[in-house]
């Protein structure tokens, strides 16, 4: 910090935050990064009582293989995690059996034509065309300029990327198939290669857990991103999500990194238009050139930024609706180690009615601490997290969720509920709590096209001098995503003068 302050103020130490302000401090700036809760990790909360530690928020992460951004993340920032490969990545609870995702081809092929015989050539032809089109849109965004494109030469350089491919791909019409892969959905994709209400099932309830949207509302660009990352592989870190958090934050403070926590921002500094710092809730300026917000939007926008007036008002900024649409609600459970069903994966999505769509109500997630974890439980017993996003309700129904949920556990672990040696349910009020934001979880509506040329990734919010980080400013809502998003933020202010 000089006399005018950090170079980089970062508010909020979610995923998002935390390793934006690790890349900058690393790269030389001074960097003070502000929560108002008592620990570091937003949602990425591990809740130890009586004896277990569960992790309420992110359990289980894609995005470490080879290339992937968390790989890529440790190694920019040279940490490493104790880190176990699970492999089904997911598994998906139809009413006889479970399907299993292998990450590994072959299991995957075996599962596949055991499942659905008669469609082993359509989901090749699908898997195909969506790690084709994952690929294709990498390569276009590395030949992105910063986005939103400024001035005309940025937008000519974008539009030539999205209409006619990127120049490093083979001579294809990759631009037009981008295009068309953004504006048709992964449904009639999946219709196109003759896959059944079977298959179709299976991929509704992973889209749902990974993007909170189904097969109609998500592109075939959308999916084929979210669904790579899993196909990459999905570890559990030893030591649960603290383990990562509690490492980042080693590194920061290493690199000099300023940690402020307990510390509510109340509003932040505009001067001239231009973002300037924060004021603390206790009435603390902290000046800054740059402000990364890691906040949800509704938070941003409704409290720490002022109204926008006159001319700065008709200016594009990404923006709405903000309002969250699905909360969470939760229930931590122990179960004695032998009444788990062998082969049961860390990620189990059990799918209600099967007559009825995979999604909110009717698709809950089983999360199963690995093993590998630990520390996680007394010796013998085993934690789970199970959880679903619902639409926003009147409280008051608690009793009804709890019942529900365990009815769904009960599908996979038989005599759960007579069986279990602890349990504790978590309404949304009590997860918002835990996690420092007053939506439990919260989907916000993203056209793809904004991320993939027409107006950009939305971190730049028409306010010069802040940028946003977090799970709504990049595609995808996992913790892969906001390093990806995170990387990129950083970049753009390392790379300005
Ligand atoms: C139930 C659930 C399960 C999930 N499971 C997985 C999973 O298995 N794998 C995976 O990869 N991802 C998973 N995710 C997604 C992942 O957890 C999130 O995408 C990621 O943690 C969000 O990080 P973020 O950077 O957006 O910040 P957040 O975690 O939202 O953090 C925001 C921070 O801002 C702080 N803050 C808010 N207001 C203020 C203020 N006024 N002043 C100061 N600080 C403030 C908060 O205290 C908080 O620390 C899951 C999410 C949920 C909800």
């Amino acid at each position: 910090m000089n006399g005018l302050g950090y170079d980089v103020a970062v508010v909020g130490a979610g995923m998002g935050g935390l390793a934006t302000a690790c890349l900058l401090a690393k790269a030389g700036r001074s960097v003070i990064l502000v929560d108002r809760a008592p620990r570091a990790g937003g949602v990425c909360q591990s809740l130890v009582t009586d004896g277990f530690r569960f992790d309420i928020g992110a359990t289980l992460l894609p995005g470490f293989g080879p290339g992937g951004p968390l790989a890529t993340l440790c190694q920019r920032l040279g940490i490493s995690v104790p880190i176990k490969e699970c492999d089904p990545a997911f598994q998906v609870a139809l009413p006889a059996h479970r399907v299993s995702l292998w990450a590994t081809p072959a299991a995957w092929w075996r599962e596949v034509r055991r499942e659905f015989p008669d469609e082993e050539t359509g989901w090749r032809a699908l898997w195909s065309e969506l790690e084709s089109l994952a690929a294709e849109r990498d390569r276009a965004l590395r030949e992105m300029p910063p986005l939103p494109p400024e001035g005309w030469g940025d937008r000519l350089r974008v539009w030539r990327v999205v209409t006619m491919g990127p120049a490093s791909s083979a001579p294809t019409h990759a631009g037009g198939t981008l295009k068309r892969s953004m504006a048709t959905s992964l449904r009639a994709t999946m219709v196109r290669h003759g896959l059944g209400p079977g298959s179709q099932r299976v991929l509704d309830a992973v889209l749902w857990y990974l993007l909170l949207r189904d097969a109609d509302a998500c592109s075939t660009l959308e999916a084929a991103v979210a669904l790579q990352r899993v196909r990459q592989g999905v570890v559990a870190v030893a030591g649960g999500m603290a383990a990562l958090v509690e490492a980042l934050v080693g590194r920061f403070q290493q690199d000099g990194g300023q940690l402020r926590l307990e510390t509510p921002v109340a509003r932040l500094l505009v001067e001239g238009h231009r973002v300037a710092g924060l004021v603390t809730g206790g009435g603390e300026t902290i000046r800054a050139r740059w402000l990364v917000a890691n906040v949800p939007p509704d938070v941003l926008t409704g409290t720490l930024l002022p109204p926008r007036r006159g001319w700065w008002e008709r200016r594009r900024a990404v923006d709405g609706p903000w309002q969250p649409t699905l909360v969470a609600q939760a229930m931590l459970l122990s179960v004695p180690e032998a009444l788990l069903p062998s082969e049961l994966s860390g990620h189990c999505f059990v799918v209600a009615d099967p007559q009825r769509p995979a999604r909110e109500e009717n698709l809950v997630f089983i999360r199963t601490a690995p093993a590998v974890d630990e520390g996680q439980a007394p010796a013998g017993t085993r934690c789970l997290t199970v959880g679903r996003f619902v639409a926003p309700r009147p409280g008051g129904q608690d009793d009804a969720m709890a019942s529900d949920l365990l009815e769904a556990v009960d599908r996979i672990v038989p005599g759960v509920a007579s069986a279990m040696v602890f349990h504790r349910a978590l309404a949304p009020a009590a997860l918002a709590e835990a996690w420092g934001r007053p939506s439990a979880a919260a989907r916000y509506s993203l056209d793809t096209r904004e991320w993939l040329g027409e107006r950009g990734l939305p971190h730049r919010l028409g306010w010069p001098g802040l940028l946003a980080v977090g799970e709504w400013t990049y595609p995808g809502r996992l913790i892969c995503n906001v390093a990806e998003g995170a990387m990129r933020v950083a970049d753009l202010i390392s790379e300005s003068a």
